[in-house]
């Protein structure tokens, strides 16, 4: 299969290319639903953020190839029916080596040359796939082996929650970025001190690649003690207070989380961050309430 003429040409190291021609990286990430009521839903919400142009929007992968073909089918869409540019995320966990070059051939085939690259969640107690890659390190080397492609990968404010200290998390995250990474997104949080002390920490070990932070507006109690939990986030309690107050107030809750991500993004952007990537969990109305609320940067040419 050969993809159309307009999506192979892209071979720029995306959002890297952006940020190093002095402009800010906005995006927004989406996940495949499986309902057609999804679908709706997904579609409403892609076609809000498109008139503001952001760098890319990104899809997320179900770990082990859960979401394969639905994460492939619907990036290839994106990058074939809209005017977005469509990052596939890839987790390695539960493949084997062969199996993701065959995963990188194909969105290689659909037009798809901008790749967020993972390990991915294994579940506990994990064994690795025996013929399979342990670290993302290793899928960013596969990636590159495999073609031109732009490559994202993970970075995480409070640390990987694996990692046994600061250093030996830097230096995993540091060999990523030598194995290929042009960039990097951050996992959710929601205290700006976090993002500025990593930010520091990379600038002391050298490594210049740069580190978009994710904005997760918490607009709902429930769902942000569920997700911080689970993401290892912390979620500070006068947030959660306020937050867990309103539960049963969808309006205030929902201005609960717009005001708070606004304050950290644009802290954020005032420090000097290359971008925002935005959490929509396909569901934009947050997100766009949380941009149009922000003092932009202006950028020194237009973009496209
Ligand atoms: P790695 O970089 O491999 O790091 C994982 C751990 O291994 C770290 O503790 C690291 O220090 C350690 N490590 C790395 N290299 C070595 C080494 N050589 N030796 C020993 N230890 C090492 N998950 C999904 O399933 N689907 C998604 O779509 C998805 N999207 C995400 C998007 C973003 C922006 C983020 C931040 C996370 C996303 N995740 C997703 C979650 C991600 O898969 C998990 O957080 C996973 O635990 C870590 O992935 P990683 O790519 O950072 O792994």
């Amino acid at each position: 299969m050969t993809a159309p003429a307009h999506l192979t040409t892209e071979t720029s190291r995306g959002p890297a290319d952006l940020i190093a021609a002095g402009h800010r990286s906005y995006s927004f990430e989406f996940f495949p639903p499986k309902t057609g009521e999804g679908q709706r839903v997904l579609w409403s919400a892609l076609r809000r953020v498109e008139p503001l142009d952001p760098a890319f929007v990104s899809v997320t992968y179900g770990a082990g190839g859960t979401s394969r073909e639905r994460t492939t089918e619907l990036t290839r869409r994106i990058a074939e029916d809209t005017t977005l540019r469509a990052v596939a995320h890839l987790t390695a966990v539960g493949h084997s080596t062969a199996e993701l070059r065959g995963i990188i051939g194909r969105y290689a085939d659909a037009g798809i040359r901008d790749v967020l690259a993972l390990r991915g969640d294994p579940q506990a107690p994990w064994r690795p796939h025996p013929y399979g890659l342990r670290h993302a390190a290793e899928l960013v080397e596969l990636i590159r082996q495999c073609g031109t492609f732009s490559i994202g990968v993970a970075a995480f404010p409070e640390r990987h929650p694996r990692s046994p200290d600061w250093d030996t998390d830097i230096r995993h995250f540091v060999a990523k970025c030598r194995a290929g990474a042009d960039y990097a997104i951050t996992q959710m949080f929601f205290r700006a001190e976090d993002y500025l002390r990593l930010r520091d920490r990379l600038a002391a070990a050298g490594c210049d690649t740069p580190v978009v932070p994710a904005i997760m507006p918490a607009t709902r109690y429930a769902q942000i003690a569920r997700f911080a939990l689970l993401s290892n986030a912390t979620f500070p309690d006068d947030l959660a207070l306020r937050l867990r107050t309103a539960r049963y107030h969808p309006g205030e809750s929902h201005r609960i989380g717009v005001d708070h991500a606004t304050e950290l993004a644009q802290r954020l952007l005032d420090e000097g961050a290359p971008g925002l990537h935005y959490i929509t969990l396909n569901q934009s109305s947050a997100a766009l309430d949380i941009h149009r609320g922000l003092r932009l940067p202006t950028p020194p040419e237009v973009h496209r």
